[in-house]
């Protein structure tokens, strides 16, 4: 059991360690400091506070110290506390005060000398300042680590990014129109060899932090025409486009081997885009003259929902696989993917139910009026065109 008092009062300013063998002058010292707002703790001799700076969960904001104590002397102490923290402030008091103790303190790293006996004004000054400049260095020493470690993350993430990019590579799943049991078109979804990265939705996360989406676009776009060479001739492609890929003036160029594609490219986007003015309406026009079609992508996922199909009126409208899923077990569910399919149909998009999985879904989706079917009941992404199994 260390040989130090518990804390008279929990003080908001800070934590103060007093050590002096003079159990008067710790007293008085404690009494002064915890009446101002410090957190005081005392040691009666070196060893313990030693063991005190050691083992502190929270680090002390100062020491003060007696300059003679049998044992360890105020020196002593200040070069073992100068091995555990480089900067922590040591306060010297000595009623025996000379220019060579003084001298000697700051050699050994004391940030000041107090000459008992001292007013108490005069201990509250000198351990506020060291305080401070000891928080103020604290706090740019962490916030060097962290920038240090965000450098270290971000170069980190760069180059595995860079070797994502080298390894993309589309799978594609088939979109199946069940009323004439054709491939109606295929889906492209961005796959990488890169093993941190081979989920589409963290690839994105990179590109967004690394603000490489339209790098990521371009690569997309570029492996999707590649592809393309190998594409079913009467197969739509649907390409998921990001919104701030339509920042990117490539995007809007009608030559080039995507361009050259656009009249059997859909464009997925999401309803957010509608509402984004930097990717808005207008954007969406400059794609339709280039001959890009557009659907929106998981339509009842966000919040917008039904908005964007009126200011996009796109020819295709995805049903995310959230209201697919149990439909069959899902009376309302019915009635709403019922209801929005009647309203597309009417405004003229075709619709598609995406992640449609069992034999129940697909029947209760067929029932509430959708056609075309995404999902594992006919087949998963793959890469080449995987053929749907009836
Ligand atoms: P999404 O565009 O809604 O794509 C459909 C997702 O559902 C794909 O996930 C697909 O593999 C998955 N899926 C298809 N059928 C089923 C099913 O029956 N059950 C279940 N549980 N899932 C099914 P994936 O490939 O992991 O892609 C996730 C998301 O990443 C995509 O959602 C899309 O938002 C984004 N993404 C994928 N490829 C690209 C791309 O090339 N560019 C951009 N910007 N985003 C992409
Ligand atoms: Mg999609
Ligand atoms: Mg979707």
């Amino acid at each position: 059991m260390l040989p130090i008092a518990a804390p008279v009062v929990r003080g908001a300013l800070g934590r103060v360690l007093v050590v002096d063998d003079d159990e008067q002058m710790r007293k008085v010292c404690a009494r002064v400091l915890t009446h101002e707002g410090w957190e005081v703790f005392q040691a009666s001799h070196g060893t313990a506070a030693i063991a005190a700076v050691h083992e502190a969960v929270e680090p002390f904001d100062c020491v003060v110290t007696d300059v003679h104590m049998p044992e360890i002397d105020g020196f002593q102490l200040i070069a073992a506390v100068r091995r555990h923290d480089d900067d922590l402030p040591v306060l010297l008091m000595t009623g025996d005060p000379s220019l060579d103790g003084a001298v000697k303190a700051i050699d050994n790293g004391a940030v000041s000398y107090l000459s008992k006996p001292f007013e108490p004004e005069m201990l509250l000054s000198s351990v506020a300042r060291a305080a401070r400049r000891h928080g103020v260095a604290r706090m740019r020493r962490r916030a060097d680590s962290y920038a240090t470690r965000l450098i270290a993350e971000r170069s980190e993430l760069e180059h595995r990014f860079d070797r994502a990019l080298a390894g993309v590579w589309m799978a594609f799943q088939p979109i199946v129109d069940v009323s004439t049991k054709q491939v109606y078109a295929y889906e492209a979804l961005l796959r990488t060899d890169e093993e941190s990265l081979r989920r589409p939705d963290l690839l994105i996360a990179a590109a967004e932090r690394l603000d490489r989406i339209q790098e990521l676009g371009r690569t997309v776009r570029a492996a999707v025409a590649r592809a393309a060479a190998d594409a079913p001739r009467d197969a739509l492609l649907f390409v998921n486009v990001h919104g701030l890929e339509l920042t990117d003036d490539q995007m809007f160029q009608s030559t080039g081997p995507f361009a050259e594609l656009a009249h059997r490219v859909v464009l997925e986007i999401t309803e957010r885009i509608s509402l984004d003015p930097v990717a808005g309406p207008d954007q969406i026009s400059a794609l339709r003259k280039i001959g890009y079609r557009i659907a929106i992508d998981d339509l009842g996922a966000g919040y917008s929902a039904l908005g964007a199909l009126a200011t996009i009126e796109p020819e295709v409208v995805k049903l995310d696989m959230s209201l697919i899923r149990d439909l069959d077990h899902h009376a309302t569910k019915r009635r709403v993917v019922g209801a929005i399919s009647t309203l597309c149909k009417e405004l003229g998009s075709r619709v598609v139910a995406e992640g449609v999985e069992t034999a129940g879904e697909l029947e209760a989706v067929i029932a509430a009026g959708v056609d075309l079917i995404q999902g594992y009941v006919f087949a998963r992404p793959g890469r080449g065109f995987p053929i749907p199994t009836w």
